[in-house]
């Protein structure tokens, strides 16, 4: 027979289960009057009794679910770079152009830096067209190992002294961790390249950093493993991120990648990050790159990235895709005329 205790017990079990119930009901109570417009308004009890086995069991069902999809809502992890995390743009100033302030912003320069008069003479006609964020690759992630792989900090030194002179922002690329201590003091945006978008610990790295990042779609990346190489610098509490572009790989060969153009609105819409495009790396090719950077801004892109060298037919790397000093005044003048 059953003690007074084991009553009691049993019966605050049932008493916890029924309040359980009650307020699971008052949930799908709350979702029947939202959603589908229904009044219940009549107590528990009395529905209860209305009810038959099936529409009781059918009540339980839809709770379960209901319950179910709560939990779910509440484990899904809202991330830093969505909109849900945060709903206005994120403007990041680089020498005072404001990156994701609606306007268009330009960085240019050549693929590599070669030596001081090839970076200076770029650098000087980038001036002349109001062009302040100066490109150039120090180390260079060169397909082959046997291509020139860069000046290393040399080529550091020479960006920042050219950059100084013309008034400008250096935007190079980092490989790896361990450059990081001797080259950032020599840069004002870390490039993090098309072949480092997976490269984690250096995500991570430059995340507890607080420069600012420009970090290159993958050459194969989906959208949403861009989104994620975003986030692990993001989450190590460094929110300057602008997300590039860059053309991706497919079966087409007359571009050496293809620009995903529709890359740029969903990153707009689904990120809070500013967007911009390199043109050169996605063409391969220096005849469509106006076409291509007034589509990218008419999509809304942020900026545009493009290499410029003073004798593309001598460049030590992307010979075939750099523009000349003239054809980079050409392009800038005739994206001002649509931008205007
Ligand atoms: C670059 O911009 O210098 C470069 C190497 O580009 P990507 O990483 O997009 O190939
Ligand atoms: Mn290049």
């Amino acid at each position: 027979m059953s003690t007074v205790t084991d009553l009691r017990g049993t019966i605050q079990d049932l008493d916890r289960e029924i309040l359980n119930l009650m307020s699971q009901r008052q949930e799908l109570v709350q979702d029947a009057k939202e959603n589908h417009g229904l009044m219940m308004n009549f107590p528990f009890q009395q529905a209860i009794r209305y009810m038959d086995q099936q529409e009781v069991e059918m009540v339980a069902t839809l709770l379960q679910e209901r319950v179910q999809i709560r939990a779910k809502a509440k484990a899904k992890k809202v991330m830093y770079y969505s909109r849900e995390y945060q709903q206005e743009d994120t403007i990041i100033t680089i020498n005072g152009e404001r990156i994701g302030d609606g306007n268009p912003h330009f960085i240019m320069g050549p693929c590599a830096v070669e030596s001081y008069d090839q970076t200076s003479i770029v650098a000087e006609k980038m001036a002349q067209q109001g062009v302040r964020l100066l490109r150039g690759g120090a180390f260079k992630p060169r397909t082959s190992p046997y291509d020139f792989q860069g000046l290393g900090v040399e080529g550091l030194q020479i960006l920042s002294r050219v950059a100084r002179e013309q008034g400008m922002a250096v935007i190079t690329e980092i490989l790896s961790v361990d450059q990081l201590d001797e080259a950032l003091p020599y840069v004002d945006v870390v490039q993090i390249g098309s072949r480092n978008m997976h490269h984690f610990p250096l995500l991570k790295a430059l995340g507890k950093t607080n420069k600012p990042i420009l970090l290159k779609r993958g050459l194969s990346a989906t959208i949403e493993e861009f989104k994620l190489a975003a986030e692990y610098i993001l989450a190590e509490g460094n929110k300057n991120v602008i997300l590039c572009e860059r053309g991706i790989r497919t079966y087409e060969t007359a571009t050496r990648n293809t620009l995903d153009i529709s890359a740029v609105p969903i990153l707009k819409q689904e990120t809070h990050l500013p967007v911009i495009v390199d043109v050169t790396h996605s063409a391969g090719r220096k005849d469509i790159l106006t076409a291509m950077a007034k589509a990218a801004l008419a999509v809304g892109a942020d900026g545009v990235m493009a290499e410029v060298h003073p004798n593309p037919a001598k460049a030590l790397s992307d010979s075939k895709q750099q523009m000349n000093l003239y054809e980079f005044d050409c392009f800038m003048d005739a994206i001002r005329k649509v931008i205007r």
